[in-house]
């Protein structure tokens, strides 16, 4: 049996697996799914900020569309480590299209004007 912890809602529901992938402590179906999902092919959210050229916005705040591989943060966060944006930016706006051949992109949280003073 494993012990998890759903965190697909604020309700945080204690979940128990066993080997055959039968889920218990779910109060909803999506705790299902998230433990499924956990133990067979995790996925995460990556947010996180690259360097730009600006001197008002120093770092533009990004994320990926949707999950990607867990095993692949580590090797988007290296990617994104030597990036520099130095054109502006709308928030929404793909930054990286596919990012790691994953099949989503990764967008914009914020907007940054290079130059506001021109
Ligand atoms: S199982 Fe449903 S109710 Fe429980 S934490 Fe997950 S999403 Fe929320």
């Amino acid at each position: 049996m494993k012990k998890m912890i759903c965190i697909a809602c604020p309700v945080g529901c204690h979940l128990l697996v066993d080997d055959q992938l039968h889920v218990e402590g779910n109060k909803c179906i999506r705790g299902e799914k998230y433990a499924i999902e956990e133990l067979t092919h995790p996925t995460r959210i990556l947010t996180t900020t690259i360097k730009t050229t600006s001197v008002l916005t120093p770092r533009l705040s990004v994320k990926t569309r949707e999950p990607i591989p867990k095993e692949l943060i580590f090797d988007a966060l290296h990617l994104l480590e030597g990036m520099i944006i130095d054109k502006d930016v709308k928030i929404g706006d793909v930054v990286i299209q596919n990012i790691l051949n994953t099949g989503i992109d990764l967008v914009a949280t914020k907007s940054v004007t290079i130059n506001p003073f021109h």
